[in-house]
């Protein structure tokens, strides 16, 4: 039992004295069984459930009918359920929801397009009398909810105060519930229990932040004066929870990057001659964006504090070229480099063109992978040792301990986002200090360049080579898929050849390997004189690398695939690519799909196949890409219809988990915070100022000692 409660006569516990860190289930009313189930919702202490903020707010005073709902209303109506239908979405095991609610002036319709939790549905049996809370959209012309709130009539209803929080459920316990316990810890946490601020006092004032109390106290207990910030989230309380978990996540970011600035690292000298050399010997010239990334590259590589730089450019901007003179530079100084690509094919063809355009210099490139034969592998890790490869091209297998390099100056990642956030700095390891370069395709959105990549500077190749056409964008439904094919065909006929993409969706990975085989065998069944490929996942690397050889001389016309080509296969004959099933991807995941196509001097297509019965909702999405060839706008959009998690790939997003904050809706309020974090290190380098150990604290309790070390 906690100190700060003690047992009743009748045995029940009393609070005495909350603090923010006693354990839940003492409140009054909790006990050991909700507090078990709380904690299993990662709620364990009063602080997380004064955490627990609500999800939206009810406007009682908002209540109406439902004939006299409008376009962009947030309303709060009682109704009484029609009919609760679920509704399969396309060939996928998912469902849709469809609750049609009614009161005496209309109908309306409620669709959910996931199950808010196991169960959820089935409380609502027709003429069951409901509280639906949401905002009103319009969809084909008509009006309805999307994710709604629905919930049981509170009996005591008609005498709530006029804004009411409204909290997730939690396995059936509702929302009324949970606020009591919120009110019973406010009720009980005296004032001398209130920790002080952790923001520097001098922030909460430049910022004008109201005090982290105040916050929660008016997120929980909101005002009913200002109903409409608070059904937007942009009440003074919501700022100042918002601005708090942007600043720690900056500030954390803001010391890594100032500890890179004091890393002593090797500073390179001026080349002489050898990219020259390499430059004279290219088909091509440089473009300006490429021009003027190398140019901020150079310029860290001769500092002698390592660089941490990112290169954004759309698929086939020419990153790669930009990479390679880097490692010129690092030759010449006598040192060595590493690549990382995400993909054996990846590495394998980042190899192939080292050996292609910079042996010529002298230069001595490796290629390691998880395939390198044992002995192959030994010779390569001697050599490697030994400082006789100068740059040393592979998959994560260049992370492994064995590989050891003689004097590692730089790392490049290609393709960045494909690795965890945390495999950063592992490759780095093997160096003393080495320069340090991400090569990304994904168009990141301003938001997640500032919080997921926040340490690093950014370049941008913002403009393709030459003599590239944009890529002739279509969104038509699989009823159109015999004239897709045939105009296929007419290009193949010109000498040119094609994919056909399948998505490999990691929950019905099975069945859509199935598909991308049978659609392999359909098609050499109705073109037989056509040469057809299959790649796939699941393909032996021989057998893999053997395919992809084959489409490069053009000795295959189609590749039939599942998306193992999405990243940076490069064959410009290729002009016309088929993607199936593109409601499953993201757009940018798609952009970048389509990026494949569009490298040579033929006018490039893209069609992408909608599955049956997909809403017109993603088709709307999916035209987009009709729109344009943009990445970044590709990218803005995307998140703002997907939200951060979804865009970045959900298995491993390293995207740090904010409890109320939201990318794309709170952009101010983390730009706000970002230059209040690097301010604080600008005039406290070490964070030693008394009015900051609490920040010092923080950092460490989130994200331990190691948080500081660069800055200690
Ligand atoms: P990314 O990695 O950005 O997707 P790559 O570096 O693979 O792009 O370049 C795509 C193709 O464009 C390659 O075949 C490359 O040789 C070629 N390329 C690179 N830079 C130029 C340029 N300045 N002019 C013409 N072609 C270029
Ligand atoms: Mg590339």
């Amino acid at each position: 039992m906690d100190l700060l409660t003690r047992k009743s006569k009748d045995g029940n516990l009393i609070n005495m004295a909350l603090r923010l860190d006693t354990s839940l289930q003492y409140i009054k009313g909790v006990g050991p069984k909700l507090g078990a189930l709380f904690l299993r919702h990662g709620i364990r202490t009063v602080s997380d459930m004064l955490e627990f903020y609500p999800r939206a707010y009810e406007d009682q005073r908002a209540a109406r009918n439902i004939a006299s709902l409008k376009l962009g209303d947030i309303v709060s109506f009682k109704a009484q359920v029609v009919s609760v239908q679920a509704i399969k979405m396309g060939r996928s095991q998912r469902k849709m929801y469809d609750v049609i609610v009614r009161d005496q002036s209309g109908q309306i319709r409620c669709k959910f397009f996931r199950v808010p939790y196991k169960g959820y549905f089935e409380r609502f049996t027709p003429y069951k009398e409901v509280r639906v809370v949401g905002k009103v959209i319009e969809y084909r012309g008509k009006i309805e909810f999307h994710h709604p709130d629905i919930r049981d009539i509170d009996p005591g209803e008609e005498n709530q105060d006029a804004l009411i929080p409204l909290y997730t459920e939690i396995e059936g316990l509702g929302t009324a519930k949970i606020h009591r316990f919120i009110k019973t810890c406010f009720e009980n946490i005296p004032d001398e229990n209130w920790p002080p601020e952790k923001l520097p006092a001098a922030i909460v004032q430049k910022y004008g932040l109201v005090s982290r109390r105040k916050a929660l106290e008016l997120l929980h207990l909101p005002n009913p004066e200002n109903a409409n910030e608070y059904l937007v989230y942009k009440t003074k309380a919501h700022r100042r929870i918002i601005f708090e978990e942007f600043f720690w996540l900056e500030l954390y970011l803001a010391a890594k990057k100032t500890g890179f600035t004091k890393e002593k690292g090797v500073a390179l000298l001026a080349g002489g001659g050898k990219l020259e050399e390499l430059l004279r010997g290219l088909p091509f010239a440089l473009t300006g964006a490429q021009k003027k990334a190398f140019a901020q590259i150079r310029a860290d590589l001769e500092k002698d504090s390592p660089m941490h730089r990112m290169v954004q450019g759309d698929v086939g901007s020419g990153k790669t070229m930009v990479c390679f003179m880097a490692a010129v530079l690092v030759f010449e100084n006598n040192m060595q480099s590493a690549l990382m690509a995400p993909t054996e094919i990846l590495a394998e063809q980042h190899y192939n063109n080292a050996e292609k355009l910079l042996s010529p210099l002298g230069l001595r490139s490796g290629l390691l992978t998880g395939k390198t034969r044992a002995t192959e592998r030994n010779k390569l890790l001697a050599s490697l040792a030994a400082g006789e490869i100068d740059l040393l091209i592979g998959t994560h297998a260049l992370i492994e301990d064995e590989v050891k390099f003689r004097s590692l100056a730089l790392v490049v990642v290609d393709e960045q986002h494909r690795f965890g956030v945390e495999q950063r700095g592992q490759l780095k390891s093997k160096g003393h200090s080495p320069h340090f370069l991400v090569m990304t395709a994904t168009p990141i959105p301003r938001t997640l360049a500032m919080t997921v990549y926040g340490d690093l500077d950014v370049s941008i190749i913002d403009e393709m080579p030459p003599g590239r056409s944009p890529i002739q964008t279509r969104v038509i439904f699989e009823s159109k898929k015999p004239a897709a094919l045939a105009f296929m065909l007419e290009q193949i006929e010109k000498g040119r050849q094609a994919y056909i993409v399948y998505p490999l969706v990691e929950e019905s990975e099975k069945i859509d390997l199935k598909d991308a085989v049978s659609e392999f065998q359909n098609l050499e069944k109705q073109f037989p004189k056509t040469r057809i490929g299959l790649l796939h996942g699941k393909m032996k690397p021989l057998e893999k690398e053997q395919v992809m050889a084959q489409f490069r001389e053009g000795d295959l016309q189609i590749l039939v695939s599942t998306t193992v080509i999405e990243v940076g296969v490069d064959v410009p004959n290729a002009n016309i690519m088929i993607i199936e099933h593109a409601e499953r991807f993201g757009l940018s995941q798609l952009h970048q799909l389509r990026g494949r196509v569009g490298r040579g001097e033929h006018k490039s297509f893209c069609i992408m196949i909608l599955g049956y019965a997909v809403s017109e909702e993603a088709k709307e999405r999916t035209q987009f890409l009709e729109k344009t060839n943009d990445g970044f706008k590709i990218a803005e959009f995307d998140l703002e219809m997907r939200g951060p998690g979804e865009f970045m790939g959900t298995r491993q997003s390293g995207l740090p988990g904010f409890k109320m904050a939201n990318l794309v809706r709170d952009l101010s309020v983390l730009q706000e915070a970002r230059e209040a974090a690097f301010e604080v290190l600008r005039k406290d380098s070490q964070l030693r100022f008394p009015d900051h150990q609490l920040l010092r604290e923080e950092l460490t309790r989130t994200h331990g000692p190691a948080a500081l070390a660069g800055i200690a």
